[in-house]
């Protein structure tokens, strides 16, 4: 993997307060990187924004971090401020792919790089080069799973199935949803699955009619309460697919609020991303998996794609047809996921010191 190269003495200074646009910091010899993320609310944008602004602090460069609760106004003001403080790259985890058209173009116009973090941005050709994890595998990982603990490829079932998406303005829950589907929308198909809510996409273009806006726990709370409550009342849900850990969290509430037990009759209940919370759930016995991105190795890739673009080098990718954003083919460099079970915590999230055995109490 290429590194991040130190490079002049030029140190990383957090400027604003994280969550909004304060004083601009004057663009210093190394390069001034902008990094946009969406909020603070869920864990993983902490780790990822604290991470790439320690790695490009380290190689030399000043950064100016930004987070924006998750509305999509807030990002673009800051986006624009970053522009106006002279950054030569911008780094955005988008809030909505489809929105910052006209902030990107202005970038474009004083020849700012722009590199879309984990989110694919939509419809703008004034995108460079975008970092993440294989969406589609991951949302695969999670559909293999569910096959593999319920023996669907040995013709078992029917299983009571609850599906559930991601923000419809987010790129990446249609491939998360993609992936997952494509494993099982054939065991739907041959009954072997039973979706009694109803709520089970035809094809998987139909992914947003059941996907959960901002990624909401809560929201994800109510709709799985509101599905129990409808379709329920005589039987039991074997199997929900989450696309990610905050619905996850938010299913995990329903289901012990309706008197599911662990170790009882607790479904099988995916995620994605070993957020802390659902690390400790998942060790009790109410989430099955997650699927794990670990956020230092994005952000270090980034690292290094912002020190090849501001060295002039060539900026290393390794897939150029998958990411069409509606007006180009974005060239991305993309990082594998990795599934964990419980009994794989220790291992891979301790071992790896992306925890402590003492914030997971083991
Ligand atoms: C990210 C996931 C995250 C979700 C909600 C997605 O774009 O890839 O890791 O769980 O957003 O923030």
């Amino acid at each position: 993997a290429a590194l991040v190269l130190a490079l002049g003495a030029c140190t990383s200074e957090r400027t604003t307060d994280p969550e909004s646009d304060g004083p601009a910091a004057e663009a210093t010899e190394g390069g001034m990187v902008g990094i946009a993320m969406p909020t603070r609310s869920l864990q993983r944008w902490n780790n990822d924004g604290a991470h790439l602004e320690r790695l490009l602090g380290e190689a030399g460069y000043e950064t100016s971090l930004q987070y924006a609760d998750n509305k999509v106004d807030q990002q673009i003001t800051q986006i624009q401020n970053m522009i106006n403080q002279g950054a030569d790259v911008l780094v955005i985890a988008s809030i909505d792919g489809t929105a910052l058209g006209p902030v990107l173009a202005e970038a474009s116009s004083q020849d700012i790089a722009v590199i879309a973090y984990d989110r694919l941005i939509n419809e703008t050709e004034d995108v460079d080069f975008y970092a993440t994890f294989d969406n589609y595998r991951v949302g695969q990982e999670q559909g293999r799973y569910i096959e593999d603990q319920l023996g669907l490829a040995d013709g078992e079932g029917p299983f009571n199935l609850e599906p559930f998406a991601g923000s419809p303005d987010d790129n990446n829950a249609r491939f998360f949803f993609s992936g997952a589907w494509d494993v099982l929308l054939p065991y739907v198909e041959s009954g072997q699955l039973v979706v009694p809510s109803g709520k089970s996409p035809a094809s998987n273009d139909q992914w947003a009619s059941i996907g959960i806006q901002g990624w909401s726990s809560e929201t994800a709370q109510s709709e799985m309460q509101n599905r129990i409550n409808s379709f329920y009342t005589d039987d039991k849900i074997d199997v929900v697919l989450s696309p990610n850990d905050s619905l996850a969290l938010g299913i995990a509430q329903a289901l012990e609020g309706a008197g599911y037990v662990v170790d009882e009759d607790w479904p099988i209940l995916t995620g994605q991303d070993a957020d802390l919370a659902n690390v400790q759930n998942m060790l009790a016995g109410k989430q099955s998996m997650t699927v794990w991105k670990d956020t230092r190795s994005l952000g270090t890739q980034v690292a290094a794609m912002v020190d090849q673009l501001l060295q002039g080098h060539e900026v290393a990718v390794n897939d150029t047809e998958t990411y069409d954003n509606g007006v180009k083919v974005v060239p991305t460099y993309l990082l594998p996921p990795q599934v964990v079970t419980p009994d794989q915590v220790g291992e891979a999230l301790v071992g790896s010191e992306f925890y402590t055995a003492d914030e997971l109490g083991l």
